[in-house]
């Protein structure tokens, strides 16, 4: 019997709550893509494509992209191929919009997300985190100067890139993708609880007991 309890997973919760180191060890265990916004939205701002251009004040500065073009790229992602088997949505849906844009799209293709992990942690813990946080300007892998430090000092593990510190994680940025999240995201919440999908996590255990507690949610293993 296939013991996995689903392949449409929403991993929620604040920026630095390790959703997306997660998203990545778990995604292979199910054989699902992990789609991350933010890293497209990175990856485009890095390009220096066209939504690139659009977007990088919002990223930059700790804003959300508008509700819109988020939901427009999602829907082009998920019709992509490798998420006919399910996927891991890390860091979509942030708003109520873009939560309803979602269930209509999932609807339409008769796919409604089988669960919604909540990465519960405390504001304290993911500022610290972002603030020890490096990740690869090659390859985007990320790191933790405490906890996930590399083996070399400032390269990459894998690609042996550069580390650098995101954009994003400073004091400032740092702050309002805080209030960002207590504002708009976090009432998600609540819908997801009415709706029985919801499980909680505790993130601000270690990345080892944190993925114990996935691998549990996600595969029904512990
Ligand atoms: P993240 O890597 O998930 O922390 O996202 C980094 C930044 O990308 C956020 O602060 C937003 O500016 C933008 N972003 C990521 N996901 C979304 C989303 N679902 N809606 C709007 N903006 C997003």
């Amino acid at each position: 019997m296939d013991p996995r309890l689903g392949t449409r997973f929403v991993f929620l919760g604040p920026p630095g709550a390790g959703k997306g180191t997660q998203a990545a060890l778990i995604s292979q265990a199910l054989g699902v893509p992990a789609i991350a916004t933010g890293g497209i939205f990175r990856d485009a701002i890095a390009r220096g494509t066209q939504i690139g251009k659009q977007i990088g004040q919002f990223v930059n500065s700790g804003m959300l992209v508008p509700d819109k073009l988020t939901n427009a790229i999602v829907a082009e992602r998920l019709k992509q191929k490798d998420c006919k088997k399910g996927f891991i949505l890390d860091g979509y849906p942030r708003s109520l919009t873009q939560a309803k844009a979602l269930d209509t799209y999932l609807l339409k293709v008769r796919s409604p997300i089988d669960r919604v992990l909540y990465f519960k942690v405390e504001a304290p813990v993911v500022i610290e985190r972002m603030g020890k946080r490096r990740v690869c300007s090659q390859c985007a892998a990320t790191y933790n100067l405490v906890s996930q430090s590399p083996k070399t000092e400032g390269l990459c593990d894998k690609c042996g890139g550069a580390l650098v510190t995101r954009s994003d994680d400073t004091p400032e940025a740092i702050r309002k993708r805080l209030t960002v999240y207590e504002q708009t995201t976090k009432p998600l919440l609540d819908d997801y609880g009415k709706k029985n999908i919801l499980d909680v996590v505790n993130a601000s255990a270690s990345v080892e007991a944190v993925a114990r507690q996935v691998q549990g949610l996600c595969l029904g293993t512990s």
